[in-house]
């Protein structure tokens, strides 16, 4: 499905609405309504059959009001600006709503990787790095991985900038390699968080995991390793898909066979074949019979042409931004409960802010530590959301808006307008 919404109209929609919910004035919230900072780059590259092709990149930075800018890279053939702004501000308030002390800030590059080779995807990053290096740095702006990157792409961010830097400057970005400085339960921070929050959830409602069923678009980091977190908890993941469509099977999938036939580049689930699935498209596996809807892959997936089709009554959104503005109307009228993308998928930027702290120490957790500490952030933040959320009784979405716009409004206000 191609992006023809507006994500960044959709931030500004919903912000506007907590901000006045909050009994905000204007000159509270005005400044969130734009990033503070957007670069634009051209990115030559000499691919190997020696053209030179030039590749679009950006780095927004929305909000640095209570920490460094952090925010992932995504490499996708369709992002534009307005995405990557929509991104950067989603940043701001997710880091917010887990009250770490980061802003937000993404950054991009119109490319599609699978179509490049691993030296041309160097190349790419290498230079992208140097031409966005006046706005990045440990106490700046905190690059990770995103849709279309990956540790590997991380690493050889860290390497370019401590080149440039004439050290090694492991803080540089997070979800980097073990060896180089990257954390335990990093790679499967943002699924083991929407594992939490789903069973916080549901814990919430008085309804048990083992049985429930959990249908999953996007079996990528976030999707594949929440469906596999869930179903160890005992949930029924009864569909699963991809880019190239999906797999259904009421009686529950076989999740590892799946996870580990896609751990191979390359490899889809049109390919895939397991006893008692079928076949279904993307559109179908949102449309299914099952309790949790999961939409992990890109932004504007649930829309007011689909919306009321949703037969789960739970959607957790792991993938930033999947339900559109007037989809979500929508889903609130239908009696849908939406957990948002700014609490769910907030496990990977908790993580990251761990991995930074090690860098910055020079210490190590194990993972053991590292989960339980997760898990203590995530349980912290869905009941302050839920508070917000009972209080006013409002939506989730709107619940969580409001902890993350009233924290940054007030760093805002203490800090005060320069000069
Ligand atoms: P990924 O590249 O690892 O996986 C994306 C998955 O979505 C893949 O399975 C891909 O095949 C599938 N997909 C792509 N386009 C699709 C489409 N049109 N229809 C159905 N499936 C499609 O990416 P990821 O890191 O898992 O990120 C997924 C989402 O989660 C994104 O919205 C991202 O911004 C968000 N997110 C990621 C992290 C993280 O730590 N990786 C953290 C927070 C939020």
């Amino acid at each position: 499905m191609s992006n023809t919404f507006n994500p960044y109209d959709n931030y500004l929609e919903v912000m506007e609405r907590a901000a006045k919910m909050l009994g905000l004035a204007p000159n509270d919230y005005v400044a969130l309504k734009q990033p503070e900072r957007e670069l634009k780059v051209s990115v030559p590259v000499e691919m190997d059959d020696g053209r030179i092709q030039v590749f679009e990149g950006y780095r927004v930075q929305h909000s640095s009001s209570r920490g460094p800018c952090k925010g992932g890279l995504r490499y996708h053939q369709d992002v534009n600006i307005d995405e990557v702004k929509a991104l950067a501000a989603w940043m701001s308030l997710k880091c917010a709503v887990v009250n770490i002390p980061y802003g937000g800030g993404k950054g991009a590059v119109k490319v599609d990787p699978s179509k490049l080779s691993v030296h041309e995807l160097k190349n790419l990053t290498r230079r992208y790095t140097a031409m966005i290096l006046p706005l990045i740095g440990p106490e700046r702006d905190i690059p990770a991985p995103d849709v279309g990157t990956n540790a590997e792409v991380m690493g050889w961010i860290m390497d370019t900038y401590s080149m440039f830097m004439g050290y090694t400057v492991p803080g540089i970005v997070t979800g980097k390699p073990l060896d180089i400085g990257g954390s335990l339960g990093r790679r499967e921070a943002t699924g083991r968080g929407v594992m939490f929050v789903v069973r916080e959830y549901l814990h919430r409602k008085g309804i048990p995991m083992i049985g429930t069923r959990v249908a999953v678009q996007g079996m990528g980091n976030v999707g594949g390793t929440a469906a596999q977190l869930l179903s160890n908890e005992g949930c029924r993941i009864v569909a699963a898909s991809d880019v190239s469509g999906g797999l259904y099977n009421p009686k529950g999938l076989k999740i590892s066979e799946i996870v580990a036939h896609l751990s191979t580049r390359g490899n889809k689930l049109s390919d895939f074949e397991q006893a008692g699935a079928k076949h279904i498209t993307n559109e179908e596996l949102l449309a299914c019979d099952t309790d949790i809807l999961l939409p992990a892959a890109l932004e504007n997936q649930i829309t007011a042409q689909n919306a009321a089709k949703i037969k789960a009554s739970i959607i957790v959104e792991g993938a930033n931004g999947p339900t559109t503005a007037e989809a979500d109307a929508i889903l609130e009228q239908m009696g849908k409960k939406v957990v948002p993308d700014v609490l769910a998928n907030a496990g990977g930027v908790v993580v990251s802010y761990f991995e930074w702290v090690q860098n910055i120490q020079s210490l190590m957790w194990d993972e053991e530590e590292i989960n339980r500490n997760l898990e203590k952030i995530m349980i912290r933040a869905f009941n302050e959301v839920w508070e917000a959320t009972t209080s006013h009784d409002t939506t989730m979405r709107m619940g969580a808006y409001m902890v993350a716009i009233g924290r940054i409004t007030k760093a805002k206000k203490i800090r005060g307008v320069f000069p």
